[in-house]
C-alpha cells in the first residue's frame, strides 16, 4: 500500500500519511502523519486565534482505532507557536483533545464501549489499565457535556442517596422536567446544598425556580428558602407514601404479636402484600388479602387507609385537597391505629408542602428515578471516588433514556 492509500484509509482531515510501519509478529501498524500542503492555518491551543509564529516543530505518538487486526498508533508532527498572547503554546489539533495518548476517535470508541459495559471489561478488551479507560471516559463525557446547551430550571428535586460505609450521604440535586441530575455533592446537611445554590447557580437562575420537591428533610428546605424565597416547597408523595407504608407495618407487626397461634401463620409472610397497591396486585393475591383481611379486620382498616391517602394527589385545588384530608383523618376515630395517627399528625405538620403540589404540579417519580439510575452505576462500577465522573454518567444515562422514549413514540 502506498503512503497516498493510508492517508485515504486513516481520513485525518487536513493530514498526510508520510511513513509507515507493520509489525507482523507484534501486530502493530504505525502511521507518520503531517499536514498537507494545503492545511497550513495554526491555532493556539491557549487562546484559539491564528498564529505564524512557530517556536518549534516535534512529534507525538497517540494510539488511534485498530486497522484489522492491528493496533494502530499514529505520530503526528506538531508545532509549538510562539502566540502573542500566551507565549508558547502547543497548537490546536481536532485529533488530539487531550495531552493523553490518545486520539479524539479513539477515546469516543472507548467512551462508547463505556455505555454499556463495566469499565474492567472495556479495559481488559482494550488493553488498558481500568483507571486509564476511566479517565478517557471522564473526558468523552465532559466534551459531551460541554457542548450541550443549558436548559432552564424551573422545577427542582433534591433528595439524598446513601453510597455506603465509607463515603456515607450524598445530596442529589436534579431538573425535574428534563429528568436528569444537576449536581451532587458530599453529605446532606444545608451547607451541602448552599454549595449547589451559590457555586452552581447564578443569581437570575435561581430566581426562576418555581417549585422543589424534597423529602421532609429541613435542612435542605431551610436552604433552598434561604436561596429562593419564590419557590414553592412540594413535599415529594413517594416520601409521604413511605411514611404510610411504614405505618401499616407497624401495624402488621403489632398484630402478628398481639395474636397468637392461628393469626400469627397467616399475618407472616404478608409484608409485601401489604405494602403492594391493590392494582398492583394479581386476583390469587387480592383473595390472600381478602382471606386476611376477614380475620383481621385492623388490618383491612389499615390497608385502606394506606390505599385511599393516593387520592390526595389527584384534587387540583387546595380547598379540594384539604377536604379530602379532613375526611381521611376523620376515619382514624375509634380505630386505636396508633401508627396512623401518627401519620395523619405529619400530615398536618408539614401540610404546606404537600398543598403546594395542587399549585405547581411537579413530575413526582423523577427524583426517584434517577436515584435508581446513579444506584444501578454504582453498583456496575463498584463505587465512584470522583463524584464528578458519577454524575457525568447519570446525566448521560437520562439523557439516553428521554431520547429512546421519543424515539419509541415516533414509531
Ligand atoms: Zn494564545
Amino acid at each position: 500500500m502506498r503512503d497516498n492509500d493510508w492517508t485515504r484509509v486513516l481520513a485525518w482531515p487536513g493530514y498526510r500519511v508520510w511513513r509507515q510501519e507493520i509489525n507482523e509478529e507484534a501486530k502493530t501498524l504505525r502511521l507518520w502523519v503531517r499536514r498537507k500542503r494545503g492545511n497550513k492555518k495554526l491555532v493556539c491551543s491557549g487562546c484559539g486565534r491564528s498564529v505564524k509564529d512557530i517556536h518549534e516543530i516535534y512529534e507525538r505518538e497517540v494510539r488511534d482505532l485498530p486497522c484489522f487486526q492491528f493496533r494502530t498508533t499514529v505520530v503526528i508532527e506538531l508545532y509549538r507557536l510562539r502566540c502573542p498572547d500566551c507565549g508558547v503554546k502547543a497548537e490546536r489539533v481536532a485529533q488530539l483533545p487531550s495531552k493523553a495518548p490518545f486520539s479524539k476517535r479513539f477515546e469516543e470508541a472507548v467512551g462508547e464501549a463505556c455505555e454499556s459495559a463495566p469499565v474492567r471489561q472495556v479495559a481488559r478488551r482494550m488493553a488498558l489499565a481500568a483507571s486509564t479507560v476511566r479517565a478517557i471516559d471522564k473526558r468523552v463525557l465532559e466534551r459531551w457535556s460541554a457542548q450541550r446547551r443549558q436548559l432552564p430550571l424551573r422545577h427542582l428535586g433534591v433528595d439524598e442517596l446513601y453510597l455506603g460505609r465509607k463515603q456515607k450521604f450524598v445530596t442529589v440535586a436534579s431538573n425535574l422536567e428534563s429528568g436528569e441530575p444537576l449536581w451532587l455533592g458530599e453529605d446532606r446537611t444545608e451547607e451541602t446544598l448552599d454549595q449547589f445554590f451559590g457555586e452552581q447557580l447564578t443569581p437570575w437562575r435561581r430566581k426562576r425556580i418555581e417549585a422543589a420537591c424534597v423529602d421532609m428533610w429541613e435542612p435542605f428546605t431551610k436552604s433552598i428558602l434561604g436561596w429562593a424565597s419564590q419557590c414553592r416547597i412540594v413535599f415529594d408523595k413517594f416520601h409521604v407514601m413511605q411514611h404510610a407504608n411504614a405505618a401499616i407495618d407497624e401495624v402488621r407487626r403489632a398484630e402478628f404479636f398481639r395474636k397468637g397461634g392461628r393469626m400469627r401463620g397467616l399475618v407472616k409472610g404478608k409484608r409485601w402484600l401489604l405494602l403492594t397497591r391493590w392494582m398492583n396486585l394479581d386476583t390469587g393475591k387480592q383473595q390472600m388479602l381478602n382471606r386476611l383481611f376477614a380475620l383481621n379486620r385492623r388490618l383491612m382498616k389499615a390497608y385502606l387507609l394506606k390505599e385511599s391517602l393516593d387520592r390526595l394527589w389527584t384534587y387540583r385545588s387546595a380547598a379540594a385537597m384539604r377536604r379530602y384530608r379532613d375526611q381521611w383523618i376523620r376515619q382514624l376515630r375509634w380505630q386505636r391505629l396508633k401508627p396512623f395517627q401518627k401519620l395523619a399528625e405529619l400530615l398536618l405538620r408539614h401540610w404546606e408542602g404537600i398543598e403546594n403540589y395542587c399549585h405547581v404540579p411537579v413530575r413526582f417519580g423523577v427524583v426517584e428515578a434517577i436515584n435508581g439510575n446513579l444506584k444501578a452505576l454504582l453498583r456496575r462500577g463498584r463505587g465512584y471516588r470522583d463524584l464528578q465522573y458519577l454524575l457525568l454518567k447519570a446525566q448521560k444515562m437520562a439523557v439516553q433514556k428521554t431520547e429512546f422514549i421519543v424515539l419509541q413514540k415516533a414509531a
